[in-house]
């Protein structure tokens, strides 16, 4: 009997916002242990959190770009556990009443992926294992997450896969997070059950915790599930427990029984008022809403005539794309300036993360006007390669890798003769031009610009042109 695998995923977003989300610290990734910190996000007693507004506005970003209803009316809970990276011994969580639920990512399938809630919380502290020692780094605590849960829709390694990429592209687009999974920006855990095909009941489902890599997030998907089906063949049980993934082995051990959400012993928190939120403002929210990637990609296939996997490669990281749509203004082939920024500025740039970040010498200005020389025929696509690779290199602008005398390297009688070449041997489309087309003349003008390779400027040619014939 066939079995399938059923999977959710409870992923951890950490907010960029520049402060905590219940102190003023800075939340900043990558400072010296210990010195983002103060009274309130160590959990000293006596000190008082205060709700960043920011955390709010950002989770509702989150939860309106994934489709979620916000709630109006939400609140925070605490969720108590001990663990030396959460001084207070509770965590400031959301419980029954989220600030976003019902929303769904939409695979490419159509296949939608249903969120069940998103709610906003503090992150913990870090422990830090030096040989015998555990060191703590508290800086991450107090930084704002949203977790965002959905639902057991997930059935297969592959829809997490797409569904984490997906995730990771709308909270970039959107801008409230760098989702760095290497970083831990962005942690999954994974829940897995596996039932018989058809099946409508749940099987007992385990949860593989803290995640940072979707490579290992899928086969930590694909070991788990044919555990359990081996389990369940050879007559043994699933456990309801908390897993750790391990890399070397490729296996998942057990860390604890999974709790159940009455061993939190959940409770409204008593420091901090109701979160209320408006209509108005969400409706001004909506209308910040980017367009996103999958939007933007049927947009360059359809209306660019841009491969679907070019145009995947342009719209994987919004300052890439948004660098494209700004080079493309007046640009008759927009697919040109996307074979450059594949072919030629992807060169110069080594990893995903540079490209996320797009921080490059070449502005989408400078690009634009180098292909308007190509579109102007003024030059070939061989040396718009190599000015924009010097570009890249050194952060000249277009007017310095290609002066103004390269464009007269020719000299006017060479252009003169191969006008009237060009005419002799094109009668009809001087008849075309002779009779109004003005078209005919643009025709003229690319024959000649083959022939002198680029080099001549065409607006003379163009002089010479008219005269040649109007002279024949
Ligand atoms: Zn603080
Ligand atoms: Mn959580």
């Amino acid at each position: 009997m066939k079995y399938e695998l059923v999977c959710g995923l409870e992923t951890h977003v950490e907010l960029s916002t520049k402060t905590k989300i219940f102190c003023g610290c800075r939340s900043h990734f990558g400072s010296e242990p210990n010195t983002n910190c103060c009274p309130i996000c160590i959990g000293l007693p006596g000190t008082l959190p205060k709700l960043n507004k920011e955390v709010v506005r950002y989770a509702i970003m989150a939860g309106l770009a994934t489709h979620c209803e916000i709630n109006l009316i939400s609140k925070m809970d605490r969720k108590n556990y001990v663990y030396p990276d959460l001084p207070k011994a509770y965590q400031i969580s959301q419980y029954d009443l989220p600030l976003c639920k019902n929303g769904y990512v939409e695979l490419e399938s159509g296949k939608k992926i249903r969120i069940n809630r998103i709610h906003i919380e503090e992150d913990a502290g870090k422990l830090v294992h030096k040989g015998q020692d555990v060191l703590i780094d508290y800086n991450r605590g107090g930084v704002p997450l949203i977790e965002i849960v959905t639902h057991p829709d997930i059935s297969s390694s592959d829809e997490a896969k797409e569904y984490i990429e997906k995730l990771q592209s709308i909270m970039r687009y959107i801008d409230v997070s760098d989702c760095k999974m290497q970083e831990g920006s962005m942690r999954c855990d994974v829940n897995i059950s596996v039932r018989h095909e058809g099946e409508t009941k749940l099987g007992v489902r385990t949860e593989i915790k803290n995640m940072n890599s979707i490579t290992f997030i899928t086969k930590a998907i694909d070991y788990e599930t044919e555990r359990q089906i081996d389990a369940i063949q050879s007559g043994g049980e699933i456990y309801q427990e908390t897993l750790r993934y391990s890399e070397e082995t490729n296996s998942t051990e057990s860390m604890r029984n999974k709790e159940n959400a009455n061993d939190y012993r959940y409770f409204g928190e008593p420091d901090l008022i109701t979160i209320k939120t408006n209509k108005e403002d969400l409706e001004k929210y909506k209308t910040q809403l980017p367009e996103f990637a999958d939007g933007r990609c049927k947009r360059y296939v359809n209306d660019y005539d841009i491969s679907k996997s070019d145009a995947k490669l342009l719209v994987k990281y919004k300052k890439v794309s948004d660098f494209f749509e700004k080079s493309i203004k007046g640009i008759d082939k927009p697919k040109t300036v996307s074979n450059l920024i594949l072919g030629v500025i992807f060169r110069y740039i080594e990893n995903e993360s540079d490209k996320q970040e797009f921080n490059i010498k070449v502005l989408p200005e400078d690009l634009n006007k180098l292909v308007l020389l190509m579109q102007e025929n003024k030059i070939n696509i061989n040396l718009a390669k190599k000015a924009l690779g010097q570009m890249m290199e050194t952060g000249k602008k277009v007017s310095e890798v290609i002066p103004d005398d390269y464009l007269q390297e020719i000299s006017g009688e060479e252009i003169k003769e191969i006008c009237k070449k060009v005419i002799k041997s094109n009668d009809s489309a001087v008849k075309d031009y002779l009779s109004g087309k003005d078209k005919a003349l643009k025709f003229l003008l690319g024959q000649v610009m083959k022939e002198t390779k680029g080099k001549a400027d065409a607006k003379f040619i163009e002089k010479i042109l008219a005269g040649e014939i109007k002279n024949a």
